[in-house]
């Protein structure tokens, strides 16, 4: 068989083993376009499919930027700025521009200081390793913010090819949907497979004559929560609003369950209020600190849910992490989640989250 790629994610198709990336049963092989099993689901049922890429396959086909010419687009979630970052990133790239896009800004409640995330995302950025030229915050979903993107990427590319990389689930085919239906009208492109794939894997999307955007197949990132949790907990704990906080005035000695996902202990410290800001449907619940580890291992799964009792059996064990804030306004967040701000600052808490999410502060946004 001659070899054939997905035409939604630029996969090589194979049909052999179901668990393996771009997997299509045989008789679909004369399906013309031909998607792969995953941007199928994708695409009409709107899941995501775990398939069996390991990751050195991903960095492999990333690693290719850095034979090339070109502008990068690194794509990630605000909401999940840590974990949706690509370890080695910059040495993957080689020596080209890389402009970064903090997607879902359509998320943030109104009162958010943009500049301040900004500020963060590239002193965050440049801790990984990333020199950044520029941040975008942009709505895929909305399009909001994409004047100046589109305009930016245009004077960056300056006549080169474009490569739009991301882990998945942080917006990136939107994002690239987005830009197409902008310049062409046409709706959802990537996932509904009008551009070929390339034999580097990529998919591309012509922008003038002789160069190209390139989509990039999404990395997985184990740091994300969202490869733990299944497609249900994923639609309570994915904001899908503008997000509303929820204020709570603590004294030390108090907890705060988010769901069963990660906890907060306020250890030390004078009372002060914790602003929440969490997806809309994600419970908060409020206990006694000496009652919460056994309040955990009795309701997690149940009252504290989600996770479901299905998420639960994939989900690292939390581990718990003490730090002291600062004595000023500071956001406690948490990739995949969500964050915390502490009013005043000056304490001592305990985060628990699911092993391998890293938590981080930052002078409060709001
Ligand atoms: P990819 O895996 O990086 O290609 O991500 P997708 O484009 O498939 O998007 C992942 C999820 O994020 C989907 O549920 C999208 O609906 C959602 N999403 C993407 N862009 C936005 C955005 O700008 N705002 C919001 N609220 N959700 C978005």
């Amino acid at each position: 068989m001659d070899k054939i790629y997905c035409e939604g994610c630029g996969v090589e198709i194979q049909t052999e083993d179901k668990t393996k990336a771009g997997y299509v049963p045989a008789s679909a092989l004369k399906n013309d376009p031909i998607i792969c099993q995953r941007c199928f689901r994708l695409k009409h049922y709107n899941e995501v499919q775990d398939v069996e890429y390991t990751d050195d396959d991903y960095l492999r086909m990333i690693h290719q930027i850095s034979d090339t010419n070109s502008l990068v687009v690194k794509v990630v979630d605000i909401f999940d700025f840590n974990g949706s970052f690509i370890n080695g990133l910059q040495r993957l790239t080689g020596n080209n521009s890389i402009i970064l896009i903090g997607n879902k800004v359509d998320l943030l409640p109104k009162s958010t200081n943009q500049n301040k995330l900004i500020q963060w995302m590239k002193k965050t950025a440049s801790e990984y390793g990333l020199k950044v030229q520029e941040v975008f915050l942009v709505s895929a979903a909305k399009g909001q913010g994409f004047d100046k993107v589109e305009a930016e990427i245009e004077v960056r590319r300056n006549g080169k090819d474009v490569y739009v990389v991301g882990c998945t689930n942080v917006g990136k085919s939107t994002f690239i949907n987005q830009l197409i239906n902008r310049s062409s009208g046409v709706k959802d492109a990537i996932t509904t497979s009008y551009f070929p794939g390339t034999t580097l894997g990529f998919i591309q999307i012509p922008l003038d004559e002789t160069t190209a955007m390139y989509d990039t197949p999404g990395v997985v990132n184990r740091r994300q929560l969202v490869h733990y949790v299944t497609d249900k907990d994923l639609k309570v704990i994915t904001p899908k609003k503008e997000i509303k906080p929820k204020i709570y005035q603590l004294q030390n000695k108090q907890t705060l369950f988010f769901g069963g996902f990660a906890r907060l202990d306020f250890e030390k410290g004078l009372k002060q209020s914790f602003v929440c800001y969490f997806s809309n449907l994600l419970l908060i619940h409020r206990t006694k600190l000496e009652n919460a580890d056994e309040f955990y291992e009795k309701h997690v799964g149940d009252l504290l849910q989600p996770p479901s009792p299905a998420t639960l059996e994939q989900m690292p064990a939390l581990v718990k992490q003490t730090v002291k804030i600062p004595n000023e306004k500071t956001d406690i967040v948490i990739p995949g989640l969500g964050w915390i701000t502490v009013a005043e600052g000056g304490i001592t808490v305990s985060i628990h989250v699911p092993k391998g999410v890293q938590i981080s502060l930052r002078p409060a946004l709001i």
